[in-house]
């Protein structure tokens, strides 16, 4: 996948994606898959918002069954299968077990019942390892969990997911289908003819040069940044996204073998403690926020909130401060909805049409993002009314590295570089490699891989040194979470 800025600058585009998160990167997969000629922009790198820090979970959402949101759970348990199936190189069936305590805010009776609504729900989809449990029974599975006021609980099975990857899979295969596809590409504002959007004016951030884009279609899968973008077209429109702000705490493996699904004392929330690489995932959080979608870190409360429930679940464990690796954060697109608390808000995304021609699209889920696209290019198609192109096709997904996992660093670095647009160390120790979540938090070789990308990229030492001191303030902004604002709205 390489950067081809002649194109963006000379061709005419059918569709314009701006956006580089799944949405942004499935849309114009499907696009392109269709015979569609497309082009997708990124401000900064894909997977670098909501989509590269999610809960890794591929999933019907087992909690909007209490909000009544059958539509949404439905969906989603057929998206999971279809993912299943698609993108099995990275999405897998992870067990899940739900403890019903005495004082509880949910009773065993309602979780089992949700969780049989659940199973059904699935059909033919169902993962088949959903068991009622008695209190025995859940402590034989799970032994180091409190025993204490437990009253029983439910096994069930949904999925896991690599979300960075899966993101990449999708811009690489809209990439393979003929999509120009370039990240560190900023849409600023809009070209218009007679009030119709036409074109983007955009910046490279590479290298500071403007360049205007045409599209017949542009459409905005700017995610928690859709406010700004919109406005950008309609400066007075009211807000079609709130974000909310969720966290993930990166702990020392905890010891379960499944997924725990825990409720909140304090408000009910449900959140989970999932097994992930040898490491443990506790997350997520669910609040409104006030700061800048380009910086969001978790805070000392968030993180202690976490933490409390955690630690009331797994009693034998010293659970603090020191077991933290690191933590992420970033910001829900959900559609904009006033008078409800954070976490109420439907994850169901809006098709938005402005009316100088621009497609928005907010909320979702990551698990829909396929039905997502499907809908968004079905709908760009009906605006290209002329033409006579193909229905959506669920096509397979990746695997799209083409390096053993067994690599050297060096062939590593050199096929993120080369292959799959990463342009500075963040691109490649977050996102390609994915090393900033691991106990070494990428720091063991962040000086040999600055040495090998600035070979390759042809960077001054000054340059280089930049690099390493953002990524190591990247990594103090997630481990130092102390010093980090709540900015909570
Ligand atoms: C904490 C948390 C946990 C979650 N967990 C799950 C989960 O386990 N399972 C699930 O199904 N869903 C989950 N979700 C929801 C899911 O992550 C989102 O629905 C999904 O990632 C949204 O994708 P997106 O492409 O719309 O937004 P994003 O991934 O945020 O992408 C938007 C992109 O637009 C780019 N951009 C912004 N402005 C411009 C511009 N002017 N020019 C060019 N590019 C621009 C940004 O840089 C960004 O990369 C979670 C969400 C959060 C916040």
């Amino acid at each position: 996948m390489k950067r081809d800025i002649g194109r963006l600058k000379s061709e005419k585009f059918d569709i314009l994606v701006i956006g580089g998160g799944i949405n942004g990167c499935a849309i114009a997969r499907d696009a392109s898959l269709r015979g569609i000629k497309s082009a997708l922009i990124e401000k900064n790198d894909f997977a670098c918002g909501a989509s590269g820090k999610t809960t890794k979970l591929i999933h019907g959402g087992i909690r909007y069954l209490e909000q009544f949101n059958f539509k949404l759970v439905y969906e989603a348990l057929h998206e999971r299968q279809i993912l299943l199936r698609t993108a099995s190189h990275l999405v897998h069936p992870l067990e899940f077990i739900i403890p019903v305590y005495k004082n509880g805010p949910r009773s065993l009776l309602k979780i089992r019942a949700g969780a049989t609504i659940y199973g059904w729900m699935a059909g033919k989809g169902n993962l088949q390892c959903h068991r009622w449990l008695k209190k025995n029974e859940l402590i034989s599975l799970e032994h180091n969990i409190d025993a204490r006021n437990l009253k029983g609980g439910v096994k069930y099975c949904d999925a896991q997911m690599d979300d960075v990857r899966l993101c990449l899979d999708n811009a690489i295969s809209a990439y393979e289908a003929g999509c120009c596809v370039a990240n560190k590409i900023e849409a600023a504002g809009f070209i218009k003819k007679i009030g119709k959007i036409t074109g983007v004016e955009a910046s490279d951030k590479l290298t500071g040069e403007k360049l205007s884009i045409r599209a017949s279609i542009v459409v905005n899968a700017t995610g928690a940044w859709s406010n700004t973008t919109v406005r950008m077209d309609e400066p007075k429109v009211p807000p079609i996204t709130r974000p909310t702000k969720g966290i993930h705490i990166v702990y020392r493996k905890l010891p379960h073998e499944r997924a725990i699904i825990l409720s909140h004392r304090f408000d009910k929330r449900i959140f989970f403690v999932i097994p992930w690489r040898n490491l443990s995932l506790i997350g997520t959080t669910d609040t409104d926020f006030a700061g800048s979608a380009d910086e969001v870190y978790a805070c000392a409360d968030e993180v202690e909130y976490l933490l409390e429930e955690t630690r009331r679940v797994f009693p034998g464990e010293s659970i603090d401060r020191k077991g933290i690796i690191t933590t992420y954060a970033s910001l829900r697109p959900l559609v904009n909805v006033e008078r409800r608390l954070a976490w109420q808000v439907s994850r169901e995304h809006l098709i938005r049409e402005s009316r100088a021609g621009l497609i928005s699209v907010v909320g979702g889920k990551y698990t829909t993002y396929r039905h997502l696209a499907e809908q968004v290019v079905d709908v760009a198609l009906r605006k290209l009314a002329d033409m006579n192109f193909k229905k959506c096709i669920s096509a397979l997904i990746g695997p799209s590295s083409k390096v053993q996992n067994n690599a050297s660093l060096r062939r590593s670095v050199e096929y993120a570089v080369k292959e799959e647009m990463a342009n500075t160390l963040i691109d490649l120790l977050v996102r390609r490699l994915q090393l900033s979540n691991t106990p070494s938090l990428g720091l063991d070789c962040l000086q040999e891989c600055a040495g090998i990308m600035a070979g390759l990229l042809g960077w001054t030492d000054a340059q280089k040194d930049s690099e390493i001191r953002k990524y190591r303030e990247e990594i103090r902004r997630n481990t130092d979470f102390f010093n980090n604002p709540c900015l909570v709205s």
